[in-house]
């Protein structure tokens, strides 16, 4: 099933980044590179960057970034594989099949599912589907809206699917993989019984599942299929096959149900995704990062759903997302929203929706009382947490004095507890290494990264050292990915770099560093780097990693290396007391 590393090494070197990207945008030639309007935030002025000779596009807006492949796979959501293959069809590379025992086990799940989903929209339009054909009018969705979400209905019977999928030559150990059967003693029976169905799909827009909504009174109100190996409900968004498009222009909507979905998109909300009632996941976020930044979070207004938009926030911190509460008064959920208010109701309020996070700092602002210095002690500690792993120093810095005006504290005290890491605080009290400065430490360590993107011909031992004691995750990853290609001496190619990065910030940085080169001279360079080096090897007090470091280095025998760096850690320490 894999593509051999040589394959994939030559599908990104024939394929013309410029040719493929300029089908789904029109780019214009300037300078070195070709210009336009970015496919994954919306923009007026063109900051999408294509470098034809690096192989990457580079968003100066959004920082998107990535080359030929993973163009593909956030523009048309596709995997890894298959925008390598599609890409080796075009230009004609053939990639040897590796060779299976049998079919894929998926393709059968996938063809169960499919005979599944026309089973089930025959019986909606045959004559015993007229109570469900009620059912979905009374809802307001006939038409149009139940043909493009393909909505279909499952009889009260417990052998119509079995029965059709075993004459349409659909085997039952397929059938009972895909979730559509239960198996018993005496046989298999269906799942799905007397029940709307909404057929669920991946970002290729293939069945991996469905959801069921009863229409007999019956328990449960709702029913999901099983996960199975094409469906994880985490993993998975209801309708995400019919929003992505529409999402780089307009961000995400977050609802939980099937009908809130369909609501949405009846009134024009085309951008809208449904969680299919469980808690947003990370990769639920991750799904919806391909194509925009921007997440409207149609949450109740009850407890329950105050609850899940603290755990939404919590998510969105690490991924970095601008994450938006909207609140809907008045109605319960979305769609008894858009019936009783209708749509420009709806868009004014997803136009008034505030950054989660302010809501979060407001929300608790009401629940305690902060004039007592025990309700400012659990203001503060309720936000700390969330604050401190903003990665944006402007950001942080707003919700800092943000947090120092509602408590009435100066804000230094505000930034005093988000350097404290927390449980360490009492044990320890201030000065512990890492907190002592670590925007400063971020700063030196990107430095050496430059310095290094720019003239591999300086990478030596110590900064391989130095590397290895990195704080910001991030910038360890990159360096560690741009070391490997330096020491193996080969020349720092963008695009073949950022496909050893598994994930999308340290991409971005790779991009970053090797893409703006224009500005990247550097008068000194072996003098920025020793700075730096300088610099992150002393941070706080000697790092545990570097530590162990010079005593790995003095056990191969490289003792000068390992003595260059504890020269240079005392030297620091002495300048610094
Ligand atoms: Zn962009």
């Amino acid at each position: 099933m894999s593509i051999p590393k040589e394959k994939i090494d030559e599908v990104r070197e024939r394929a013309n980044i410029v040719q493929v990207i300029s089908e789904y945008l029109p780019l214009t030639k300037r300078g070195q590179n070709h210009l336009g309007l970015c496919p994954f935030h919306s923009e007026k002025t063109p900051s999408f960057t294509v470098s034809e000779t690096k192989g990457i596009y580079y968003c100066f807006g959004c920082n998107a970034t990535g080359n030929v492949i993973t163009f593909l796979m956030k523009r048309d959501g596709m995997s890894f594989p298959d925008a390598v293959r599609s890409l080796a069809k075009r230009y004609g590379i053939t990639i040897p099949e590796v060779q299976r025992s049998g079919p894929d086990p998926r393709d059968l799940i996938y063809q169960a599912l499919r005979a599944s989903m026309e089973y089930f929209l025959r019986e909606l339009k045959g004559p015993g589907g007229d109570e469900a054909r009620e059912y979905i009018k009374r809802r307001g969705f006939e038409g149009e809206i139940a043909q493009r979400f393909n909505l279909g209905y499952a009889p009260d019977l417990w052998d119509g699917l079995s029965g059709f999928l075993r004459k349409k030559g659909i085997a039952d150990a397929s059938a009972l993989s895909s979730g559509v059967v239960i198996k018993k003693e005496k046989g298999f029976y269906d799942r799905f019984r007397g029940r709307v169905i909404f057929p669920i799909t991946d970002v290729r827009g293939r069945i991996v599942g469905f959801g069921g909504r009863s229409i007999n009174g019956k328990d449960p109100k709702y029913l999901n299929s099983p996960e199975s190996q094409v469906f994880k409900k985490g993993e998975t968004l209801y309708g995400f096959y019919q929003a992505k498009q529409q999402m780089a222009s307009a961000g995400a909507i977050f609802v939980e149900g099937y009908f809130d979905l369909l609501a949405l998109h009846k009134h024009g909300f085309t951008n809208a995704v449904a969680t299919m009632g469980t808690a947003l996941t990370k990769e639920h976020l991750r799904l919806v990062k391909a194509y925009t930044n921007t997440v409207y979070a149609l949450f109740d207004s009850d407890a329950a759903g105050r609850n899940a938009s603290i755990r939404a926030l919590d998510i969105a911190i690490d991924e970095e997302m601008d994450l938006r509460a909207v609140t809907l008064k008045g109605g319960k959920d979305p769609d008894e929203f858009l019936v009783k208010f209708g749509a420009e109701a709806m868009k004014e309020a997803i136009a008034k929706a505030e950054p989660l996070m302010e809501f979060f700092l407001k929300d608790l602002c009401g629940r305690l009382d902060l004039k007592t210095p025990a309700g400012k002690r659990k203001y503060l500690d309720s936000v700390v947490p969330m604050l401190s792993r903003i990665r944006n120093v402007a950001e942080r810095g707003h919700y800092a004095a943000y947090v120092a005006t509602v408590l009435n504290i100066p804000q230094e005290s505000v930034y005093e507890a988000l350097k404290i890491p927390r449980g360490t605080a009492e044990k320890s009290g201030r000065g512990t290494t890492d907190a002592v400065d670590p925007k400063g430490a971020r700063l030196s360590e990107l430095t050496v990264l430059k310095v290094m993107a720019r003239h591999p011909e300086l990478f030596s031992e110590s900064v391989s050292v130095a590397l290895e004691s990195f704080s910001d995750p991030v910038l360890k990853k990159a360096g560690s990915i741009i070391a490997g290609s330096i020491s193996q001496a080969k020349p720092l190619d963008a695009a073949s770099l950022m496909d050893e990065a598994d994930d999308e910030p340290t991409r971005t940085l790779i991009a970053g560093l090797l893409i703006k080169d224009d500005d990247g001279f550097i008068e000194d360079p072996a003098r920025m780097l020793e700075d730096s080096l300088k610099r992150v090897m002393n941070k706080g007090n000697i790092k545990e990693t570097t530590r162990r470091m010079i005593e790995r280095l003095e056990e191969m025998g490289r003792t000068e290396v390992a003595s260059d760096i504890r020269k240079r850690m005392s030297t620091g320490a002495k300048r610094r007391s």
